[in-house]
């Protein structure tokens, strides 16, 4: 870092090598795919925080042809009213606001007063043009399982507790929004409304055709309906403790939560224990033919076989919704094709193997907190220009 200052902190980017090849005859004989590890919105290293830059009137200042942004190698000319742009060789124009004069050596007089100037990683703030709308409330929807399995594991229990310990930390107060569906062989919707003292749960039995059983208050604004929120996960322990159901729709439980959030888009965080039984996205144990393993039809296990979970995740994205899962199946459950829906949207997968309580009840709790409470970008695009 000392010694190339202009360059960004490893922690936001990295390649897979040190070194590249410099000459056509290395290249050919060098034989390692090189790759790059990106990590936007990374916490700051050594506190070292990301300089926020507000270019205002100015608008953000960018190559006109290949849209790099201004950075420190780009170079600057015509007595400072040109900067070059370093990856496509375009002379810009420098906007009236933006100009500075250059010293002898072509250096601007602020270069070392801007930022964006001299530092390899810096936030732009980003005026209307670059948002497909103004930003929505950060929201964030469960989707629990609570057939036999999981009740019994006890993870509905850490779970309640978790989600609640985490509510006053969640990002986007006092807009944040938060809702609840939990199912079986059946999908049980929850009203938050504030004037609500509990919630009210409506049990939905048709899996092929969803709908919503309310226009409203599934997701609502968390200052509003926080005591009604805190009063459904006291009771969430012990709500489906007789419940026997082995069934598990969580299928169907995908398109009611794709209904909930499509306006305003937001987090989905699956829990899954049972393996998905009825309606559609049901999926079947392949994973148990151990004859497989060890040989070359082993990697087909590892391949999503139900094409549902894909196109759902494109959906999600399409509607500015990332999805996790938790998926706590004490028998096979086949996480390459659940994963599907975290893969595309920008999500994560956690997996607990016959998930008890005793042994990862912790684990659970500290990956769920920072789940629920680390710096979250909404709505984002990514790039990478080169
Ligand atoms: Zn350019």
């Amino acid at each position: 870092m000392e010694a190339y200052p202009l360059n960004c902190h490893p922690r936001y980017f990295r390649l897979t090598t040190h070194a590249i090849p410099a000459s056509q005859s290395l290249v050919s004989r060098w034989h390692l795919p090189l790759g790059a590890v990106v990590h936007p919105l990374a916490e700051s290293p050594d506190g070292d925080e990301v300089p926020v830059i507000n270019f205002g009137s100015a608008g953000v200042i960018r190559c006109r042809r290949c849209r790099t942004y201004i950075n420190p190698y780009a170079t600057f000319a015509d007595a400072g009213r040109k900067w070059r742009c370093n990856l496509c060789a375009l002379l810009n124009d420098v906007p009236g606001e933006y100009f500075c004069g250059l010293d002898a050596s072509g250096r601007r007089y602020d270069t070392d007063q801007r930022p964006e100037l001299s530092k390899g990683t810096v936030e732009f703030v980003a005026p209307t043009e670059y948002m497909v709308r103004p930003p929505m409330p950060p929201s964030y929807f469960f989707i629990i399982d609570v057939s036999v399995s999981a009740v019994q594991s006890g993870l509905l229990e850490v779970v309640a507790k978790t989600i609640k310990s985490c509510l006053d930390e969640l990002p986007g107060f006092p807009r944040t929004q938060i809702g609840f569906l939990t199912f079986d062989s059946t999908l049980h919707f929850h009203n938050f409304k504030s004037s609500l003292s509990q919630p009210q749960m409506m049990v939905v039995t048709d899996l092929d055709d969803v709908f919503l059983p309310l226009p409203d208050d599934l997701l609502v604004n968390l200052v509003d309906s926080r005591h009604v929120v805190e009063s459904f996960l006291d009771s969430l322990p012990n709500m489906f403790h007789d419940n026997v159901n082995v069934e598990s729709a969580l299928g169907p439980a995908l398109k009611a939560a794709f209904m909930v959030m499509s306006q305003i888009g937001g987090k989905l965080l699956v829990f899954q224990s049972t393996l998905p039984s009825l309606g559609i996205g049901r999926l079947r144990l392949r994973g148990d033919d151990v004859r497989a393993y060890g040989t070359d039809k082993e990697h087909t296990l590892r391949v999503p076989e139900d094409s549902f979970y894909k196109q759902m995740a494109a959906e999600f994205t399409k509607y500015q919704i990332a999805v996790d899962i938790f998926s706590f199946s004490d028998k096979y459950s086949d996480i390459a094709s659940l994963g599907s829906l975290a893969k595309y949207t920008g999500g994560q997968v956690y997996h607990y193997a016959s998930f008890q309580t005793p042994t990862h009840g912790d684990k659970l709790k500290l990956e769920l907190s920072r789940d629920l409470t680390r710096e979250t970008a909404w709505e984002s695009v990514m790039r990478i220009r080169c």
